[in-house]
């Protein structure tokens, strides 16, 4: 049981998943289960609520695996596939007539999931089983249950894209950033000094749209972060291989990995 919180990671793998369909390097092929990641998602939960950040293509999968049974809210990252394709398999979760999910996103994130899924938005089908969701844009920090979220602006290639900082009763527990090439000066203010950081980390060599290892561990040092889990790995991360090798307070997380707060 925890005090204040529980994340547990869904998926800790980047847009293609790991395996790689049609990749026959040593990662793809091991057997090492911290090796095999579905695409990036955190499960938080909470004495008051449990959310998902982001419904990628494993959503489905990942409910199943981690016996999810209920969600008070999802909060988007951004629109790119990976973080938004299950979205429609949250309607396991409002199967009343009456039921809503609250779902938290930028101006473009909800502008892609309405054009991807307009049925959800049209208002017309309020049936048994189809998904119905409470649309909140994300125009500054907002509250879910006991949790109050920050959003932190990241630059991520061509999509608007955000972190999130989770504070409960005027304390900051963590920060969860998935996707970012570089953190904006307002972000890195936010989160510096703080306990726990999740940061793109998406493999050892540069990236034009992520964060590599070494540029995540240079940003968590310089912002004294007292622990950093990097996360949205490809299958150039060998997780026995890389973890040993990482400074003090920096590890690389895995599917299914929790961390109690
Ligand atoms: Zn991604
Ligand atoms: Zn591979
Ligand atoms: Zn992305």
């Amino acid at each position: 049981m925890f005090n204040r919180a529980e994340i547990t990671f869904l998926g800790t793998g980047t847009s293609i998943g790991v395996p790689v369909i049609g990749c026959d390097c040593k990662v793809c092929n091991s057997d090492d289960p911290k090796n095999q990641r579905l695409r990036s998602s955190i499960l938080l939960r909470t004495h008051e609520v449990a959310l998902v950040v982001d419904t990628g293509p494993d959503f489905r999968q990942q409910c199943l695996r981690e016996g999810i049974r209920g969600l008070d809210a999802v909060i988007f990252t951004h629109g790119h596939s990976d973080h938004v394709m299950g979205f429609d398999d949250l309607r396991r979760f409002t199967v009343l007539e009456d039921e809503q999910i609250r779902i938290f996103g930028n101006r473009e994130t909800m502008q892609r999931l309405e054009k991807a899924y307009p049925y959800v938005f049209d208002g017309e089908n309020r049936y048994r089983g189809y998904l119905k969701v409470d649309p909140k844009l994300i125009e500054g920090s907002f509250s879910v249950g006991d949790l109050d979220v920050t959003p932190l602006p990241v630059s991520h290639g061509k999509v608007e894209t955000l972190g999130f900082l989770f504070s409960s009763r005027g304390e900051r527990l963590f920060a969860y950033i998935p996707d970012a090439k570089e953190l904006a000066g307002e972000t890195r203010d936010l989160i510096r000094d703080l306990e726990l950081l999740i940061l793109d980390g998406l493999q050892p060599k540069p990236h034009w749209t992520h964060l590599s290892i070494p540029e995540a561990i240079e940003i968590a040092q310089e912002l004294e972060v007292t622990q950093t889990w990097l996360t949205h790995f490809s299958c150039l991360v060998d997780h026995a291989a890389l973890e040993p090798g990482l400074p003090d307070g920096i590890g690389l997380a895995w599917d299914g990995m929790k961390i109690v707060l």
